[in-house]
């Protein structure tokens, strides 16, 4: 069992705890992105059995009257075991998903895997059309190459600012720099893309500016924010915009917890007050 001061960030150990939050979040017009929490699996055994967890996932939410999509971690499905192991599981993902018209996300690690996923992905994209997306990083010097090579394929793009450090030689670690190319690779998105805009931040400065280029370009965009993190605003954009919630479960979610409060000390604030109720 998760206990109370964990279950803010994460739905639960199994896939029908993440089902129901799912079902909660759709009552308000938000939708789930599902995530089965692990990564860095240097053997392809454990990899391949999260691979199979996804499938069996994909079922569930196919079979279920949720609206959820997954996201998968490349390390999490072989990338540290193999490249082949990581394509390998990656297709039979997102052709299931392209199957039972389930969404198939491939969230981003650090700079050393950017070529193998998005190379993956541009495979995957031509293979399966619009049921796949990536993630990209604002913090990274290659993005804006990155995300013209993007423009031309089908699926969605997620921009998050970048949760991994990347060294001084190909990325930017000063907060003002990485919210500025934040800004601008979102501007080249909303005149460049056709659509499948996914704007992954809880930052109010970019949600605004997504607006503001939306009223622009008149490009449709999608907001994505973690599970347990700024949840009110989730439920107020939903009224206006699509508006997507990722949801972390499964066993391995210490470590995932322990990162949410590493990264925000208010986050153990808030998490404390929902275990006691105030
Ligand atoms: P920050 O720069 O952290 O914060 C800016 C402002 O946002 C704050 O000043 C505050 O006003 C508000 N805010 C932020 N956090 C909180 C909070 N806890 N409570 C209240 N207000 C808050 N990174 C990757 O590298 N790869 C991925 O695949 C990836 N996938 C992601 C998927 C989603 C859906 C999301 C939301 C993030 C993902 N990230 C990923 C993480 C991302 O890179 C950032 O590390 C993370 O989102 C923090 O940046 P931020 O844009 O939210 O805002």
């Amino acid at each position: 069992m998760i206990p109370p001061i964990a279950s803010r960030f994460v739905a639960g150990e199994t896939p029908a705890e993440a089902l129901d939050h799912a079902r909660s979040l759709n009552d308000r017009d938000v939708t789930a992105i599902l995530n089965l929490l692990g990564e860095h699996y240097e053997d392809r055994l454990p990899a391949d059995e999260d691979a199979e967890a996804y499938l069996r996932l994909v079922e569930d939410i196919a079979d279920s009257d949720v609206e959820a999509c997954i996201s998968v971690k490349p390390s999490q499905i072989g990338l540290d075991a193999g490249v082949e192991v990581f394509r390998e599981n990656a297709e039979r993902i997102a052709a299931h998903g392209a199957d039972r018209d389930v969404f198939v996300w491939v969230d981003m690690e650090d700079h050393t895997t950017t070529d193998a996923t998005l190379d993956a992905f541009e495979r995957l994209a031509v293979e399966h059309g619009g049921g796949v997306g990536v993630c990209v990083q604002a913090n990274l010097e290659r993005t804006p190459e990155d995300l013209e090579r993007l423009a031309d394929l089908p699926g969605k793009v997620r921009l998050v600012k970048g949760a991994y450090d990347p060294p001084s030689d190909v990325g930017l670690s000063e907060k003002a720099a990485v919210d500025e190319a934040y800004r601008e690779q979102l501007e080249y998105m909303f005149e460049q893309f056709d659509g499948g805009i996914a704007v992954g931040s809880h930052d109010p400065a970019m949600i605004e500016r997504a607006r503001e280029l939306h009223d622009e370009y008149g490009t449709d965009f999608e907001v994505q924010m973690l599970m347990g993190v700024r949840d009110d605003a989730q439920f107020d954009l939903a009224e206006e915009y699509e508006v997507y919630q990722y949801v972390p479960y499964g066993d391995k979610w210490l470590s995932y917890f322990y990162r949410r409060v590493m990264e925000r000390k208010q986050n153990l604030t808030f998490a404390l007050r929902a275990v006691l109720g105030r």
